[in-house]
């Protein structure tokens, strides 16, 4: 973090980058339960270090980087050994499960598992799940759920947390919950559901996240839900780059924009900010399966390389050479990241 030891120097490259402000410091330091530091690198240019440095500011002193395909999940792990306040979660994305043929889908499962096997800075499995909103081709769909299925045992035979992405889908994530087994930690990133549904979720002993949305004006059935969710059970994620909250809504999300959705969700909850604080990194640490932070030996190269995207040549995209990374050049810019993860 040497290179960003001021605020000052923090904002600067930030306004550079045209990303939001710092907010006001927390009264307490909390955990980003979900962030794609990858994938807000490549949308914002955010670089790991710059965004770690300008969470910790903010007082967002920890996050779990969740992986999205073999790639991605590779850069996860790397981040990890890098920074000890970052875990990782290894998984192949529903939406990219989906378009995979199923030769491809199980030489990425075998990837997944291998990670997950041989990583002490993995802590779970995700994201996988379920996208009927992305997703429609009925096959595709078919490989959505095996995909999920494949995921929970894996998540099974490493004690890992299981990270899932549900969109449109909330009666199949149960079935294929229920038929294949119970992950002892179980995380609803981007709790998207009613109340029937999260408290189905909850009576199997998940924990609901909740995302920068929340703060959003339509989304009365979130706060709904937020209002029913055992305190111990409740989370709070960035997405980003996605889902960021009011006031910046519209703009590039990163984890030192948390500050936001904790204190809407402190104004809800009549909770001060303090307590929330508090509450949410406990919450976190359980749901990722114990305490992270210095504790893990520190990694001595370099900033991780930018991230490797579509590696699996049917998601397109022409690779380019660009620094000390592989890129990919995708003529739709950013969406091979599906727009919401
Ligand atoms: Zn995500």
């Amino acid at each position: 973090m040497a290179e960003y030891q001021d605020v000052g120097e923090i904002s600067a490259r930030l306004a550079e980058l045209s990303l939001p402000p710092l907010p006001a410091p927390l009264d307490a330091a909390v955990i980003d339960s979900h962030t794609h530091l990858d994938a807000t690198l490549e949308v914002s240019g955010l670089p790991v270090e710059l965004s770690l440095a300008a969470a910790a500011a903010v007082g967002v002193t920890r996050m779990v980087q969740i992986g999205c395909d073999v790639p991605s999940s590779r850069w996860a792990v790397e981040v990890a050994r890098a920074y000890p306040q970052v875990v990782a979660c290894v998984a192949i994305h529903p939406n990219d499960a989906g378009r995979l043929s199923d030769t491809a889908l199980d030489a990425a499962l075998d990837e997944i598992a291998a990670l997950a096997a041989a990583q002490p800075y993995v802590r779970g499995v995700g994201e996988t799940g379920i996208d009927y909103y992305r997703t429609r081709e009925l096959a595709a769909q078919e490989r959505q759920r095996r995909s999920f299925a494949a995921h929970i045992r894996i998540a099974i035979a490493h004690d890992l947390t299981l990270a899932i992405h549900d969109r449109d889908a909330h009666a199949d994530i149960l079935k294929v919950w229920d038929a294949t087994g119970a992950p002892n930690r179980v995380v609803m990133h981007c709790f998207s559901g009613d109340v029937a549904f999260a408290q189905e979720c909850l009576a199997r002993g998940a924990w609901l996240s909740f995302p920068g949305v929340i703060t959003y004006k339509a989304n009365q059935y979130l706060r709904d839900v937020l209002a029913i969710t055992p305190r111990e059970r409740i989370l709070v994620e960035t997405d980003a780059p996605y889902l960021t909250p009011v006031p910046e809504r519209g703009k590039r999300n990163a984890p030192y924009l948390i500050p936001h959705t904790l204190r809407f969700m402190a104004d809800e909850l009549g909770l001060a900010e303090a307590e929330l604080c508090a509450l949410l990194t406990e919450n976190a640490v359980a749901a990722y399966g114990g305490e992270w932070g210095e504790t893990l030996p520190r990694y001595t190269a370099a900033e991780p390389a930018a991230p490797l995207r579509g590696e699996q040549g049917e998601q397109g995209g022409q690779r380019e050479q660009r620094g000390q990374g592989v890129k990919v050049a995708n003529p739709e810019g950013i969406s091979s990241y599906g727009g919401i993860r």
